[in-house]
């Protein structure tokens, strides 16, 4: 903790001396302390680089906690933040929730009084964040692919899978994974995010989910000869709905490859299906139909979710991360969460929680019946060679 940097925003002088103080016993010695938003801002850019950790306060006057955040997010600030207030715990989830859709790294919200214990957790949180997204920050600084250079990485079998463990909650057991694509840049990986958009937009995306979906069955196919039956979670795109050929060559590759149905789940976000219900139900149904499992992914994120489960045969619901993040201190996500459990067990559907990254968090949903667990805090998404190795080192993380 020595080399770690601190800086604390509140405008109430014994505050700041109380955190600066757990701070300091804490062996943290790179400590700083602003008494509102703006001076907070100049003391960042006299310490001539980013403080690790941003303890901000939200009520403060001038600049205050949310103006803070905006600017934090126009300089592209890559500290953790940490929101400190006394106000009610809605109002911190929700400024929480504008940080991270700002882009900005934010920890978590702390009721006040913070206690020791809060820092170290935020401080092992922060690092964890920061180990997983080294690959991922490298790839942002890179500019977007174009079609040409998509193509040419299809062609020359530059897409590759990384595989997240998804987890059995109450036998901390595999039940599989979730296969996410890359391209791969020389030793540079390309995210997702960099170009499915772009294929979508190009009449690519068919072509790269085939792709996917034969890499991810043959190693499948490997993986059952080592003895190790997995379920394959895929990803596709509503764009791919529209072309009435789709659904025919999925389930062709999946009969070609002698892969079974049943272990093949597919994936999909619920703001696309509404965009054409018939043409997603159509291909969902067929789906399900050839015995593939399908999942309403990032559920709660979009509108008529509700609805959607009604009318699409899901057999299981991944609850998105912003619904889980906290869900230990946050009376309003556990709500949420009730009622989509006791939804999901009266519908017969897995729930996956997606994106867990703490390890209260992850306790909270195992003692209130989640089925399945997903996120950093058991593994990233991992390369083949690694998901084994971390497998056959008896899956540490789960210890
Ligand atoms: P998704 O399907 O919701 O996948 C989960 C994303 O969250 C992945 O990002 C994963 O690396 C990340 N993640 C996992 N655990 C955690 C965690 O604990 N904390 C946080 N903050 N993030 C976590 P990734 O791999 O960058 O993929 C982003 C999105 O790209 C995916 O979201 C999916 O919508 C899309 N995608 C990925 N692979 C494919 C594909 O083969 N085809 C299509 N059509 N889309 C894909
Ligand atoms: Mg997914
Ligand atoms: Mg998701």
């Amino acid at each position: 903790m020595k080399d770690f940097s601190v800086l604390i925003i509140d405008d109430s002088a014994t505050q700041r001396e109380m955190i600066a103080r757990i701070c300091r016993e804490g062996g943290i010695q790179d400590l700083a302390e602003a008494e509102n938003g703006r001076d907070a801002l100049n003391k960042i850019e006299a310490h001539g680089q980013d403080y690790d950790l941003l303890i901000c306060d939200l009520e403060m006057p001038d600049v205050d906690g949310i103006e803070l955040i905006s600017l934090l997010s126009k300089r592209k600030t890559q500290s953790g933040i940490v929101i400190l207030s006394s106000r009610e715990e809605s109002l911190l989830s929700s400024v929480e929730l504008m940080g991270q859709k700002q882009g900005l790294w934010i920890l978590g919200s702390i009721q006040k009084p913070l206690m020791a214990q809060h820092i170290e957790d935020f401080i092992a949180l922060f690092e964890q964040k920061r180990a997983n997204s080294i690959d991922a920050v490298k790839s942002k600084n890179k500019t977007a692919l174009t079609v040409e250079e998509i193509k040419e990485a299809i062609n020359s079998k530059r897409l590759v899978l990384h595989y997240q463990p998804k987890i059995y909650m109450e036998s901390r057991t595999l039940s599989g994974v979730e296969c996410l694509v890359r391209i791969q840049d020389g030793d540079q990986i390309i995210f997702p995010d960099q170009f499915i958009p772009i294929c979508e937009e190009n009449q690519l995306i068919d072509e790269v989910s085939y792709e996917v979906v034969r890499i991810a069955l043959l190693q499948k196919k490997e993986w059952r000869e080592m003895g190790l039956p997995l379920n394959m979670s895929i990803n596709l795109s509503a764009k791919s709905f529209n072309n009435n050929q789709f659904c025919e060559s999925l389930i062709n590759i999946i009969r070609d490859m002698g892969a079974d149905a049943k272990k093949v789940i597919f994936e999909v976000t619920e703001t696309a299906i509404i965009e054409d219900l018939s043409l997603a139900l159509s291909v969902l149904n067929r789906l399900r139909l050839a015995g593939c499992g399908l999942s309403m992914d990032d559920y709660g994120t979009g509108y008529s979710s509700i609805q959607q489960v009604s009318q699409i045969p899901f057999t299981e619901i991944k609850l998105d991360r912003s619904l889980i993040d906290g869900i230990t201190s946050k009376p309003h996500l556990q709500v949420i969460y009730d009622s989509t459990i006791s939804m999901c067990n009266k519908l017969g559907m897995s729930l996956v929680a997606e994106g867990v990254e703490k390890r209260e968090d992850w306790l909270y949903l195992k003692e209130h019946g989640c089925h399945i667990g997903q996120g950093y805090y058991f593994s990233p998404p991992m390369p083949h060679q690694d998901l084994m190795a971390w497998y056959a080192a008896g899956m540490p993380s789960l210890k």
